[in-house]
């Protein structure tokens, strides 16, 4: 089955002829209307790059930006790193790469959540590299390259070391080296595995996997053929592991300035500040509740404000009644059950506390009562889960603003 050509002027076949232009996708002027955006700090981003490619020592850099750029927009965040240097870009979707590659991203993009339905054609069709792990997946390729008349294309074969995720198994790896000798419209460039505990303190379980990762790069030479090149380092990797550096490295969250470990890393920079602003104000008496289901009650004359920013935007509801925030360079506790759309801060101890106070949600905050921050890891550690779903959960209702310092 195929999938009809698509001819849209940003494609990849006539990227050469179309300008670059970034077009943010808004409704409306987004600073017409809600307080409530994120900001990316470019600068940030770029130094998180620079430490990633120093720890790396120079080896090529494929900026891991699935999901949104791990929410911080992954058109604005590819622009600024291939332009830094990035040599690559692993997204997870066909849709996200196509995404990239309408931006105007010319740099490698790998697609590798591994499935790709009917839409093989596109792939060849925008250039992509597909991570594949099975023999039908490479005949479907090869079947498409030649329907298309297009150029052989390039595969990157994942390896199942550990993960049990997605992956060949060290007995398959013999079948899908004979189907792509036989298929010279599919030619193997990269061997890839990923690490189960590169973030743990289960350092055997790393070397193990990077031991079956290279006894299938055993099998394949074997059989006659030799990726151009290996990889195997998400972030944690990248910053504690040189064996898993081989020919480039992968890394997603340290990027946007949050560590991989429980203990954090001082050299990265959050790349995202999530801000919005108090909208309304009132004086509660003691007694009064709060919120839905009046689950919280003041227990003193209160002062509660309300900002525009609920749980649709991404501001999990597992903080309610726990989680805090900045409002003039202090941390407020959020109070009452957070809804969809708004949610309610105690301020009673910040007096001077107005309607249009800027409220800082993640990142920091400079105010007359000091300077302080809230960190995804921080905010993650609360909820019981990881940065990556703090980060990845802000969603598309909250503008990206992206600045240079
Ligand atoms: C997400 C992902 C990465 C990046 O992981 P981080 O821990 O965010 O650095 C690398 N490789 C694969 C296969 C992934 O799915």
């Amino acid at each position: 089955m195929t999938v009809p050509i698509r001819t849209s002027p940003g494609s990849a076949a006539s990227t050469a002829s179309v300008p670059r232009i970034f077009k943010p996708q808004r409704a409306v002027p987004a600073d017409s209307v809600r307080p409530t955006r994120a900001e990316v700090n470019l600068a940030h981003l770029r130094s998180n790059f620079y430490r990633l490619q120093q720890l790396a020592k120079g080896r090529p850099v494929w900026c891991v930006l699935k999901a949104d750029g791990y929410g911080h927009g992954s058109k604005g965040v590819a622009r600024t790193l291939e332009r830094a240097g990035a040599q690559g870009v692993c997204v997870a979707l066909l849709e996200e790469a196509i995404e990239l590659r309408e931006a105007g991203i010319r740099i490698p993009i790998l697609v590798m959540g591994g499935h790709y339905g009917r839409a093989m054609g596109e792939l060849v069709h925008h250039h992509l590299i597909p991570v594949v792990h099975s023999t039908s997946q490479i005949e479907a390729l090869a079947n498409e390259v030649r329907y298309q008349e297009a150029d052989p294309v390039p595969v990157h074969v994942k390896v199942d070391t550990g993960m049990s995720r997605l992956g060949a198994l060290a007995g398959e790896i013999g079948a899908i080296a004979t189907a792509i000798r036989s298929r010279p419209e599919v030619r193997l460039h990269g061997l890839m595995t990923h690490l189960a505990c590169a973030d743990s303190e289960d350092e055997a379980s790393v070397y193990e996997q990077l031991a079956e990762f290279e006894a299938a790069r055993e099998r394949l030479a074997q059989a006659g053929l030799s990726p151009a090149v290996l990889h195997a380092a998400n972030s944690a990797a990248v910053m504690r592991f040189e064996r898993a550096h081989y020919d480039l490295v992968r890394p997603g969250i340290a990027l946007f300035g949050v560590s991989p470990f429980a203990d954090g890393d001082q050299t990265l920079r959050p790349a995202m500040r999530i801000v919005s602003q108090i909208i309304a104000l009132r004086e509660i008496q003691a007694g009064r509740a709060v919120g839905y289901g009046g689950t919280w009650r003041a227990g003193r004359p209160s002062r509660i404000a309300t900002i525009p920013m609920g749980y649709a935007d991404g501001l999990s509801r597992g903080l309610s009644n726990s989680g805090q925030v900045l409002v003039r360079g202090r941390k407020v506790p959020i109070v009452g059950i957070v809804s969809m759309d708004m949610t309610m801060l105690d301020v009673t101890d910040v007096a001077e506390a107005s309607i249009g106070d800027e409220v800082v949600l993640l990142g920091s905050q400079r105010g007359p009562h000091g300077e302080s921050a809230i960190t995804a890891e921080e905010v993650a550690r609360q909820l019981g889960t990881i940065p990556w779903e703090v980060l990845t959960a802000i969603s598309r209702r909250v503008p990206r603003f992206y600045r240079e310092p």
